[in-house]
């Protein structure tokens, strides 16, 4: 299966592509968290990418298209696929992924829009914190922890990612219309493209989805 989420920041692409992952066991491929570790290591790649990414603006395409390129060769995308979340974001990277996929003579299955009202998704991003030992995922009044500020599963310190910050929220929302929403009609035009609503609260998008693939006996 070889899929893409698509929408805007705070659509729950990551969240949902986790649990699309392990229950198909298919490879999840997400270019931010590709980046918050090259950022952690603090090489001058990681300085570069902290810079672009505080800021909320996009990390530029020949680094991106480079790293998810390189990625789609190994083994296990062969074997099983892949789900790709945050990426393509902008028009090239989108033709560089075709290109990629040409090259190893795949295509496309599905491409999934989850689109999202501003109102949640500033709610969903502002209140986010994730444990900084296993990268679960809380919010201050959705999903909260148990205690204040430490992960109910391995008791790691929760934190607020510096690009969920109201300010650097809306640079991102504004950058997302600038750029990756002309990616609805490239996926749109050549009817790759289902459409589910990023609004819905994780377990009922989860069920949308599983109409979607379960169908096809996939989950
Ligand atoms: P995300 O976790 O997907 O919201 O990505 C966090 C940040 O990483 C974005 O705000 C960008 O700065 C950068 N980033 C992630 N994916 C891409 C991409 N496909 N193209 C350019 N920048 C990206």
């Amino acid at each position: 299966m070889r899929l893409v989420l698509l929408g805007p920041p705070g659509a729950g692409k990551g969240t949902q592509a986790k649990v699309l992952s392990n229950k198909l066991r298919i490879p999840h491929i997400s270019t931010g968290d590709i980046f918050r570790e090259v950022k952690a290591s603090e090489s001058e790649l990681g300085k570069k990418l902290s810079d672009y990414m505080n800021r909320g603006v996009l990390v530029p395409d020949e680094i991106v298209n480079q790293i998810v390129t390189d990625r789609l060769q190994r083994d296990d995308v062969k074997d099983a696929g892949f789900i790709l979340d945050g990426y393509p974001r902008t028009r090239p990277q989108a033709e560089a992924l075709d290109r990629a996929l040409e090259d190893i003579g795949i295509h496309l299955d599905s491409v999934i829009y989850m689109k999202t009202s501003k109102r949640i998704i500033l709610s969903r991003l502002t209140g986010r914190r994730i444990c900084k030992a296993c990268g679960s995922i809380f919010h201050i009044k959705n999903i909260p922890p148990k205690q204040e500020g430490v992960c109910d599963y391995c008791e790691g310190e929760l934190y607020q990612r510096d690009d969920d910050k109201e300010d650097t929220v809306l640079k991102r929302l504004q950058v997302y219309e600038d750029q990756t929403k002309e990616l609805i009609d490239y996926y749109n035009d050549r009817e790759a493209l289902q459409t589910v609503s990023g609004d819905l609260d994780v377990r009922q998008l989860y069920d949308v989805l599983y109409e979607l693939f379960g169908k096809e006996g996939l989950l």
